[in-house]
């Protein structure tokens, strides 16, 4: 079964409206990769619609990046009844789906938004390992090489747009940290 099989065989993906893989642009060098759709990104197919698209775009348009500069899918690819979190199974079905992306995509940078995503990464991509990881308070603004099918790859997290709408402190730790991607982004990365 293929990446894309294995992940629409799950519950959430037979009983959502709409799989939601990702939008922006594939050639670019970051990818922002988020946790899971919501309710407006289940009607629209689309990721980062909804309150957090909203507040994310806004962020994003304060740093000088558009969807041009970018490209953002989650981690699961259907939405999880009554937004709850991702359960592990639906995390192991759907991450073959996100390594696939990265392959084809090479990113130089990988922004993870919030807990999930980030401790997917720094986890070396095993959602087994996921629980021991540091959360995304302790881990935010950290470059960390990961090396994924070869590609050596900067991982840098981020805070989720959706926990930066509720709290402005984090949106100055936000703005600090996307100086921290210009930068990295402006550095020379080895292929290994
Ligand atoms: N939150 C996410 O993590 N992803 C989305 O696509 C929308 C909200």
């Amino acid at each position: 079964m293929d990446e894309i099989e294995l992940a629409k065989q799950t519950e959430i993906c037979k009983k959502c409206k709409n799989i939601v893989v990702g939008k922006g642009n594939l050639k670019a060098d970051i990818l922002f990769v988020g946790e899971a759709p919501g309710r407006n990104e289940d009607e629209q197919g689309l990721p980062f619609v909804g309150a957090a698209g909203k507040n994310l775009d806004k962020l994003l348009e304060r740093a000088g990046l558009s969807l041009e500069d970018i490209y953002v899918t989650n981690i699961l690819k259907c939405r999880p009844p009554e937004n709850r979190e991702p359960l592990p199974d639906e995390i192991k079905a759907h991450t073959p789906w996100l390594m696939k992306q990265i392959r084809e995509m090479k990113p130089k940078v990988i922004c993870s938004l919030g807990n999930h995503a980030t401790k997917f990464f720094l986890a070396k991509c095993n959602p087994d390992e996921m629980n021991k990881q540091l959360g995304i308070t302790k881990v935010h603004g950290k470059v960390k090489i990961i090396e994924i099918d070869g590609m050596e790859i900067k991982l840098i997290p981020l805070f989720h747009p959706a926990a930066i709408i509720y709290n402005q402190k984090l949106k100055v730790e936000w703005e600090k940290d996307l100086l921290i991607v210009k930068h990295e982004l402006s550095q020379k990365i080895l292929k290994v």
